[in-house]
């Protein structure tokens, strides 16, 4: 299993109208040829720019169609093949990674990675020959170090992250949505883009604070010339990270300022990981520390292809953050991933829907031969149609199935407008087609007791009548009809090969992949000419003693401004460095004052919570309470409150203790408590023994009473009872009345009140 380092590309915006009014200077500049990008140090005239290499080099006229082609497409490609691929834009707000990532429809060559990724999958799908696809899309957000589904039925519910041995670290309850269609993929994305979290900072208006990760998940199925299936899965992650600033730049406060510090912590913990994984020395990786670490923990350093696009803006007021930002990139350059194809997945579903469709198919076909599977598909399509009116949902003018997925209504549609066709045409002749599809019906279902055996029928139903159903035209009662439906409907879950014969589609398919693989060759060739060029000076043979030492001297020179560099490096990492301190201790600060103001309140407030509550003691709860590494909460214990009160009579004793009461009642008189009780002490010691042996003193019964309450409508649990002996009521002590502890019982018992995500 070979590795191969992460690759980093750098994309420059032009200057945005507010840069251009505060007539901001360019301090970027690039190579495109080399793939080196240059930064100058504002108002440091003395000082070389800096300068970084990268797999990539893309300045503000290049479009993302260029960079998507050179840079993206193998990469993606790759995913078709069964591996799994990352593609994630970094940078600062406003420096493009939305522009990047989504792109704009105007001008077509400015649309984003993530449609033309769908654009390129779907191609690659339809052009694949003997392979079928499952393609699912998930899309989540990680804002305030919460996961929410931004696909699901509820976009406020916040997802756990969970590992798996063989699956790894997944998101609990993602949902999942089987597409079948460019159409389809960008309809739920822009669903997905409607809800994501956008906040207002001084930078850019539309920025999100929020970090997205669009997943594509295929399934492929490969039957070779013996007829064989081989099953593969690939994953492509687009992932939108929110801006990658220093909170202090945006303005931001209150709310702001919260999203700010955790988005900063789940960058900072990506920063902290890439360093691990570069820094050779470190064992461990920290892929724990953030929740946006732990989801692509497998696209740094694991088993993917990463593609990390470093957004900048060229202007001379983002300098620090833009240096900040090619320092970051070209950290994660050499990290060094083990992408493989996914062979053989073990919970593969597209392998479960090849199994029933060759199921479903010899069934059908055996059972009722081939000549008839055709005829039961055109009935099928005849009563379908025929359902559709009835129901209203098409008229004759307009031959529509509204529940068709997208790529079926052209095979659909075709095939319903010659029934039509044939319908028109035998109009007249009426009876004579109701009679057909009578005998057929007919001989249907002398074949059905048969299919009956072979339980594919989950449809059951004494009605006759087409039905809509669940989007889908259902004959009820007819397994046969079923059976077909659910045929087709898996197979309608399935695409691939659909342009196999395209040769047009083909060859354009091969174009973009031969430029791709040109590209590489290009990008290898410069790059190992940036490392040749001082290794020829020392080697050269020269003619004269002059000409070595022009050469030499020359070459001196550049390794002595390299020198210059390196030193001017240094010292500015160093300050660098520091404002990074300064930005952490403030952030300390900030924290430790907000938790001295929590403390404060908690210290104000837990007098007033009563006292047989178990929330009234501050330290137990703190011993208590559990951190759950998973959902990244604290598990607190549940409300618990112990009330001891005498016994009302009726209301809270079972007719057992009743009982009981009432013996030791007709045992004992009043008299004899009364003395007992008031016995002194002393007296009872110098006659020499325990008065209350032989005749039972007894307490007034005590009896604890489950107190309920309730907490903003949580369930409050039946009391459990255990029992001990509380302290006697202190007007007794005084007295001196000696404790008879074994005897007396006292029942306690506990209300438990659930207060989940206290
Ligand atoms: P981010 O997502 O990083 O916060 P955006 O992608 O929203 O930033 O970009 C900020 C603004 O800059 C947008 O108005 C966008 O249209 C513009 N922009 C970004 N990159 C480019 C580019 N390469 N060419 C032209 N305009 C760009
Ligand atoms: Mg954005």
């Amino acid at each position: 299993m070979g590795s191969e380092s992460v690759k980093v590309v750098v994309r420059c915006r032009p200057l945005n109208d507010r840069e251009k009014a505060l007539s901001s200077k360019m301090v970027l500049s690039m190579d495109l040829q080399r793939c080196q990008c240059f930064i100058e140090k504002p108002g440091a005239v003395d000082e070389p720019p800096k300068q970084f290499t990268f797999d990539g080099t893309y300045y503000i006229d290049q479009a993302t169609e260029q960079m998507y082609n050179e840079i993206a497409y193998p990469l993606v490609e790759g995913v078709t093949e069964g591996y799994n691929g990352t593609i994630f834009a970094y940078g600062q707000t406003g420096s493009g990674k939305s522009f990047t990532m989504q792109g704009v429809t105007e001008p077509a060559a400015q649309k984003g990675v993530i449609p033309r990724a769908f654009e390129h999958i779907f191609e690659s799908i339809q052009c694949a020959e003997n392979t079928k696809f499952l393609v699912r899309a998930s899309y989540l957000e990680i804002y305030n170090e919460e996961i929410r589904d931004l696909l699901g039925s509820n976009t406020k519910q916040r997802l756990e992250l969970k590992e798996h041995p063989e699956r790894g670290v997944y998101v609990r309850d993602l949902s999942m949505h089987t597409v079948h269609s460019v159409g389809e993929c960008e309809r739920i994305i822009e669903q997905g883009w409607r809800n994501r979290a956008v906040g207002y900072t001084l930078m850019n208006k539309d920025s999100s604070r929020s970090h997205s990760i669009f997943t594509i998940h295929l399934e492929i199925c490969n039957t070779d010339a013996a007829g064989q299936d081989h099953l593969r899965a690939g994953k492509l992650n687009l992932v939108d990270l929110a801006g990658s600033e220093r909170q202090s730049k945006t303005g931001a406060t209150g709310e702001r300022l919260r999203e700010a510090t955790k988005i900063n912590l789940s960058l900072s913990a990506l920063g902290n990981v890439i360093s691990a994984l570069v820094d050779g020395r470190s064992k461990y990786i920290p892929y724990r520390d953030s929740k946006l670490t732990r989801l692509l923990q497998d696209s740094l350093g694991g088993n993917t292809r990463t593609l990390m696009i470093a957004c900048l803006s060229p202007a001379d007021n983002n300098y620090e953050e833009s240096l900040s930002t090619l320092r970051y990139a070209n950290r994660a350059k050499s990290i060094q991933n083990r992408p493989r194809i996914n062979e053989d997945p073990k919970d593969a579903l597209l392998r479960e829907y090849q199994e029933e469709i060759k199921k479903l198919r010899a069934l059908i076909s055996g059972q009722l031969g081939t000549a008839d599977l055709k005829k039961l598909e055109k009935c099928f399509l005849f009563f379908f149609y025929r359902a559709a009116l009835l129901a209203g949902h098409i008229s004759e003018a307009s031959p529509v199935f509204p529940s068709r997925p997208l790529s079926s209504t052209t095979e659909y549609e075709e095939k319903l407008a010659k029934l039509q066709a044939e319908y028109n045409a035998e109009q007249e002749s009426k009876a004579k087609l109701q009679e057909d599809i009578a005998a057929l019906r007919c001989s249907y279902e002398s074949k059905l007791s048969n299919l009956e055996k072979a339980r594919y029928t989950r449809i059951a139903s004494t009605s006759r009548a087409p039905c809509y159903i669940d989007g889908m035209f259902l004959w009820y009662g007819d397994s046969s009809i079923s059976l077909y439906l659910r045929l087709q409907r898996l197979e309608q879950e399935v695409v691939g090969g659909e342009q196999a014969r395209n040769k047009e589609l083909q060859q354009r398919h091969r174009q973009r992949k031969n430029l791709a693989d040109l590209r590489k060759v290009q990008l290898i060739h410069a790059l190992t000419e940036n490392s040749e060029e001082s290794e020829n000076v020392l080697l050269n043979v020269y003619n004269s003693i002059q000409e070595e030492v022009h050469a030499k001297n020359q070459m001196l020179v550049k390794v002595q401004s390299k020198l210059k560099a390196a030193k001017l490096e240094i010292r500015d990492l160093q300050a660098e460095f520091e404002v990074e301190r300064n930005d952490y201790l403030a952030t300390i600060r900030r924290l430790e004052k907000e938790g001295q103001l929590l403390h404060s309140l908690l210290e104000r407030m837990v007098p007033l919570v009563r006292r047989d509550c178990n929330y009234s003691n501050l330290d137990r709860l703190k011993k208590e309470a559990v951190w759950d590494e998973d959902s990244a909460t604290w598990r607190l214990p549940d409300v618990m409150v112990q009330k001891t009160t005498l016994p009302s009579g009726e209301a809270f004793i079972g007719q057992v203790e009743e009982d009981r009461y009432k013996e030791m009642l007709d045992r004992s008189d009043s008299e004899n408590i009364a003395s007992s009780y008031f016995k002194p002490k002393r007296a009872s010691q110098l006659l020499g023994g325990d008065v209350s042996k032989g005749h039972a003193i007894h307490s007034p019964p005590l009896v604890t009473m489950a107190a309920h309450l309730s907490v903003s409508g949580s369930n409050v649990n039946p009391p459990i009872s255990s029992e001990s002996v509380l302290p006697r009521p202190f007007r007794l002590e005084s007295l001196g009345v000696p404790v008879s502890n074994g005897k007396v019982k006292r029942k306690k018992s506990k209300s438990h009140i659930h207060t989940e995500g206290i």
